[in-house]
């Protein structure tokens, strides 16, 4: 990589567009200045017509001869882009998935922009996709492409809330920047407060974090709004006594334990740094995990996940590609042919974070979960599809055949996976 970033220097230092600009921005004054001389005497407009040809055309020459060394440049960097990266052949789609559902691919695009907070961008990109909508083709797969579903219908027509969305991505990008730039936790906490069920209801430790890192945050000498003041060392750790006081209370059932021990390294205050409670102290991830544990619940409440979909599936693919690169050499050697479709001919080794268990397999029956047939959860927590159900129960009350408990089948709830 190192010759690439020479090259990179090289361009950035010698052949960069300085000199050109200014050669058209002396084109551009001599215009003016002519226009301005005309506008004022009209009676002089052949005589500063004819002086301005010569000094226009050598300025225009002269942006020329500066451009020269860019594409030299540009040239000498293509050429070591190409010897870095030999150039092989993309792995023939003959399974394309991507065609029949261009509006989908749009979606992404424009929801991943969205959610990374380049607002401007997916308007732009929206009104463009929106303008020239793109025309699905029949794939293997989908041989009817024309199906629309109802997002199809809403990207198609212009309904596609974006507005809606971009407030919301708003809302959490100044969430995030009071947390991150200003160490400013008041506005995650309301945020959290406001949802204090909600969270609660999906087992999410967050309005606790949260308030655990401000109790954190005035015992070593922030304010409320992350100033750092040092006025006197006792100030901090009383402040934090008054924070927990007042705000501790509907933590005491779930999180007493955690609490105590906030409480615990009030004895240590002057030398916390030796304490048992140093960890809570002096984390410097702190702020990065309550980050994160934010971005995935607010995500999660608007029904999302907390990484962009379209992110995951690039870099799903690219840490694929060598992969698929060498089978399909391999399979053109030897003349053989993947006939399978929706399924790779080989294991791609993924981070466990991409690792999403969107199949559900019967124990009962050993059948994949569909449509038709979907997951059901019974009280006690097990899981078998909808037939095991239907056979095992026979419209009564059964027995769970992994545990001893009964239940009706009605109480059964839909996976959705
Ligand atoms: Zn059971």
């Amino acid at each position: 990589m190192d010759d690439l970033r020479e090259q990179v220097e090289l361009l950035e230092s010698t052949a960069n567009l300085t000199a050109t600009i200014n050669d058209v921005q002396k084109a551009i004054d001599l215009l003016a200045a002519a226009r301005a001389k005309i506008a004022a005497d009209q009676q002089t407009a052949p005589l500063t017509l004819a002086k301005l040809q010569g000094p226009l055309k050598q300025a225009m020459e002269q942006a020329t001869k500066d451009l020269k060394p860019i594409y030299s440049g540009l040239g000498k960097y293509g050429k070591a882009l190409d010897k870095k990266f030999k150039d092989k052949p993309l792995p023939t789609a003959e399974n394309d998935a991507l065609s029949s559902h261009p509006q989908l691919i749009n979606r992404a695009i424009a929801m991943h922009l969205l959610r990374e907070g380049q607002f401007s961008v997916a308007s732009t990109f929206l009104e463009e996709a929106n303008r020239h909508p793109p025309h699905p083709e029949p794939t293997p797969n989908t041989p009817n492409p024309y199906l629309r579903e109802a997002w199809e219908k809403e990207m198609a027509d212009g309904s596609f809330n974006s507005h809606k969305l971009q407030k919301q991505f708003e809302e959490m990008y100044h969430i995030l920047h009071a947390l991150r730039q200003k160490k400013n936790l008041a506005p995650a906490i309301a945020w959290a407060r406001e949802r204090s069920k909600l969270l609660e209801d999906r087992g999410s430790n967050l309005e606790f974090e949260l308030c655990r890192l401000q109790f954190v945050c005035l015992f070593v000498g922030r304010d409320e709004e992350g100033f750092m003041d040092m006025t006197d060392s006792a100030v901090g750790p009383l402040r934090a006594w008054a924070y927990a006081r007042s705000e501790f209370g509907p933590f005491q059932g779930r999180y007493a334990r955690q609490v105590q021990e906030l409480m615990g390294a009030m004895a240590f205050f002057p030398n916390v740094v030796d304490s048992p409670y140093r960890r809570y102290f002096y984390n410097d991830s702190a702020w990065e995990e309550v980050a994160n544990s934010f971005t995935r619940e607010f995500c999660s409440l608007l029904g999302l996940s907390a990484d962009s979909p379209l992110y995951i599936a690039a870099t799903a693919g690219a840490i694929a590609l060598p992969t698929l690169l060498k089978l399909q050499n391999i399979m053109k050697e030897k003349r053989t042919e993947w006939t399978t479709q929706n399924e790779l001919p080989v294991e791609i080794p993924l981070p466990s974070s991409y690792n999403f268990h969107s199949i559900f397999v019967c124990p009962v029956s050993k059948e994949q979960s569909t449509d038709q047939n979907p997951a059901m959860m019974m009280p006690c927590g097990h899981v078998i599809a909808q037939e095991s159900l239907d056979k095992l129960s026979k419209g009564a009350r059964f027995k769970c055949p992994y545990c001893p408990s009964e239940s009706h089948p009605r109480d059964a709830k839909k996976v959705f996976l």
